[in-house]
């Protein structure tokens, strides 16, 4: 048997040894499932499968990088790099584009991401005159792409009157024309939207039997991971192309699905035995993520959900720490814990930032949380927040990038005809954009044959019309014999956007030049890259379709020690050391738009489950007593999933006294609030009241943090703020250092220090524990 079978326990083997036929994994978190799906891929190649026969779908980019990088080791880098391994989307814009004209679209089709489409469907919208109040961009954005991970198309729509009822019931009987008029415009754009690249593929499939049996051969090994995950479009798609050899193998656990909200479909992981021949279900039990407490802990809240299949979840690790809860008082104490509670375990566990993970419901509650991180100076890294590519600056320099790719890409020539300005105002916009919709033609067609055509244009801006359209025309010139960072340079200096962005001498202006750069700088990495790649060429579309389908989680460099903020949403599959799970209120998490059916807070405490079972070794829970909602104070309550888990794995810590103090809240903020309540614990049933009757083991604990708060308040009296530059100093994680810049007074008293393990580094004197030689 091959060694690195060895690094699997004997109910992972099973799954991972069966060559061929379907197969299910269920099994609750940290069982090992991807570890199972990497395992099962490297034996396949072992076997001698070629690796161009094996597909395999994953929820994030950086979990197919992940798992190639272990497989990689396992049978070297040139074979695995053949796998096709990623996420449903980029594998599947992969395939359309080799297949593209089959349906019409060219090879360089351009994906729209969900800001496109929600422009357009504004533009659609305005176009015919609608209540932009009652036909909201966005709840119609959602309802198409809910029909289309369902496949129903314009056509499907018409055909059934529940559909449409529906809609004229919602106030909006003429939704059927907005979708129809995208769908339209998309195709006239050669564009297709994220959904589309699911609902396109299986159009692919379903319309042309030959096509659909090359890929049944091509993929003759297929696998899933989080396939509780998978949407009814997602779905059709694994099973039209297993369907032959049946060689298929999903893992997943029902107590993760986590996105009903976007078509989810829990059903495909309890159908499944129904949907192949010969099934083998396997299941896995032992946890070898986390302690004894997490694992009891997470067992005992899902537990409380009706519906789920019952699974058995145990581990041989240590017991580990209770789940410590936190009352605090608001979102800034809950912020300054957290930050304080990180600096802390980050010393005294000889931990580094990359170990912590802080998670929320809302992506609005990161802001606390980075003050106080910020102030403290731990790095973190925010994931889902407003990623690189979204930045008005990127966009613009990679919108120019699109139209040259693709000029007939509507969103994107809107973005860029007048930025920077050269007078092609909205009128003329409006112009071209009637013309194009009345001549059936894209709005660059339009302005290529403007000469010939009745557009109502003045000659004057004909002539810069044309220009912008020479000036495209040469750049794609150079797209066909440059590289895409040779090409990206050009187009940040020839039009003028670079100039633009240097006339404004603000800081934030500088930030942007320095984004564009940062642009160039990934380019000139993605050439090299590609440059490796035997079948790539390093040109702009295959750019461009990495930043569409990059997540946020895509971006970031794998070697980043930073602290991680994200929503829970984001963290699937992922794994820290410390969790700190924040906002546990009632009306946030659970949040108050999903308790109103079973099936909805279900989902909720699916998440909260997820949320848990992140973490190895110790999970914090943190709740506050009132807090900013909707721009109102408002009274909160600990959220029901803190109470549910059962006692004997939880327990609460109140934060040390040096969080409270006046520095944390405004008192004018509390308004109406009674203020003496706030201090007070509000009693709630079922959880103790900690601040009332804290156990023996809790004083302990407390009385351990706070002569340790003192001390070090002690020390920094006498020594640490009298340093000067030219000190020489000692820092318990980054070794010995040089103080080199001093600033800030009092409390707020900054050295910057050069470590000779750790850089430069700026810390805030009060708390950075150092020892002066
Ligand atoms: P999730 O449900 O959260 O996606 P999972 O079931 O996919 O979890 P993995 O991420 O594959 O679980 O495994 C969890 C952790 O346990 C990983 O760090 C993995 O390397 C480790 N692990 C799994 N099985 C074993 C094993 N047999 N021996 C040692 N470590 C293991
Ligand atoms: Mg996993």
């Amino acid at each position: 048997m091959n060694k690195f079978i060895e690094g699997l326990n004997e109910a992972q083997r099973a799954p991972v040894l069966q060559k061929d036929g379907a197969m299910i994994v269920i099994a609750g978190a940290g069982s090992g499932k991807t570890r199972v799906l990497t395992f099962r891929i490297a034996h396949l190649m072992q076997q001698g499968v070629d690796p161009f026969n094996i597909l395999a779908l994953t929820f994030t980019n950086k979990a197919a990088r992940e798992m190639k990088a272990r497989i990689a080791k396992i049978v070297g880098a040139s074979e695995a790099k053949n796998l096709w391994m990623g996420t449903f989307h980029s594998i599947f814009a992969r395939l359309l584009r080799i297949e593209a004209d089959k349906l019409g679209y060219p090879s360089n089709f351009t994906i729209y991401d969900s800001e496109d489409s929600q422009r357009l469907i504004r533009t659609i919208i305005k176009e015919k005159n609608l209540d932009k109040d009652i036909y909201k961009y966005k709840q119609v954005f959602s309802r198409i792409s809910s029909f289309k991970n369902s496949l129903i198309t314009v056509k499907a729509y018409y055909a059934n009157p529940d559909l449409q009822e529906a809609d004229a019931m919602a106030k909006r009987p003429r939704l059927g024309e907005i979708y129809d008029e995208y769908v339209k415009r998309c195709f006239k754009a050669g564009a297709m939207d994220f959904d589309d690249l699911l609902l396109k593929t299986n159009e692919l499939l379903t319309r042309f039997p030959r096509v659909l049996a090359k890929y049944q051969d091509r993929f003759r090994y297929i696998l899933v991971d989080e396939y509780q995950d998978t949407n009814h479009s997602q779905y059709l798609i694994v099973r039209a192309l297993s369907d032959k050899f049946q060689n298929i193998c999903v893992v997943g656990d029902d107590a993760q699905s986590i996105y009903a909200f976007r078509g989810a479909n829990i059903n495909n992981i309890l159908n499944f035995q129904k949907d192949y021949e010969d099934v083998k279900t396997y299941r896995l039990e032992q946890n070898y993520r986390s302690t004894k407490n997490i694992v009891n802990a997470a067992n005992s809240v899902i537990d409380k959900n009706k519906v789920k299949l019952e699974k058995v979840v145990w581990t041989d690790n240590d017991d580990g720490p209770k789940i410590q809860v936190n009352r605090l008082l608001n979102d800034g104490e809950e912020g300054r814990f957290v930050a304080s509670s990180i600096f802390e375990n980050r010393m005294n566990n000889h931990l580094s930032n990359g170990d912590f993970a802080v998670l929320y419901r809302t992506n609005a509650q990161s802001r606390a949380i980075e003050d106080a991180l910020r102030k403290r100076d731990i790095p973190y890294r925010i994931y889902g927040g407003t990623s690189f590519y979204q930045r008005k600056e990127i966009k613009d320099v990679l919108a120019y990038l699109r139209v040259i790719v693709n000029p007939n890409d509507e969103e994107a020539l809107k973005r860029i005809i007048n930025y920077p300005a050269r007078g092609i105002g909205a009128t003329t916009l409006d112009r071209l954009i009637l013309a194009a919709n009345s001549y059936d033609k894209s709005i660059f067609q339009i302005i290529e044959h403007l000469h010939e055509l009745n557009t109502g244009i003045n000659s004057r801006t004909r002539g810069k019309l044309t220009q912008f359209a020479t000036m495209i025309k040469s750049f794609q010139v150079t797209a066909k014999n440059s590289d895409a960072f040779v090409l990206t340079e050009m187009v940040a200096k020839k039009t003028g956007l670079v100039q633009e962005l240097k006339k404004d001498g603000t800081p934030e202006g500088v930030a942007r030049i320095e984004n564009v750069e940062e642009l160039l700088n990934g380019l000139k990495d993605f050439v090299e890259e590609q440059k490796e790649l035997a079948d790539a060429t390093g040109n702009i579309s295959e750019f461009l379709e990495d930043v569409a389908l990059a997540t946020d989680l895509d971006n970031a460099t794998d070697d980043e020690n930073k602290v991680a903020l994200m929503t829970i949403h984001l963290a699937k599959g992922l794994e820290f050391p410390y969790v700190y799970i924040v906002g546990l209120e009632e009306d946030l998490f659970p949040s108050g738009m999903s308790m109103n059916t079973r099936s909805e807070l279900e989902e909720e405490r699916r998440l909260f489950y997820v949320a848990l079972t992140r973490a190895e070794q110790k999970a914090y829970l943190t709740y506050t007593l009132s807090r900013y909602r909707w721009g109102k104070l408002i009274d909160a309550e600990p959220s029901r999933f803190i109470e549910e888990i059962d006692e004997q794995y939880k327990e609460y810590l109140m934060p040390p006294d040096e969080l409270r103090g006046n520095s944390f809240v405004n008192p004018d903020l509390f308004g109406e609030v009674d203020k003496s309540k706030l201090r007070q614990n509000k009693p709630t049933p079922g959880v103790p009241p900690p601040a009332h009757k804290p156990s023996e083991e809790q004083l302990r604990k407390l009385r351990k943090i706070r002569p340790q708060n003192s001390q070090s308040t002690a020390k920094i009296d006498k020594e640490v703020l009298q340093l000067e530059v030219g000190a020489a100093v000692e820092h318990l994680r980054f070794g010995r250092g040089k103080v080199v810049g001093l600033e800030g007074v009092g409390q707020d008293k900054k050295a910057e220090i050069n470590f000779e393990n750790g850089g430069l580094k700026k810390l805030l004197l009060r708390f950075a524990k150092l020892k002066i030689l």
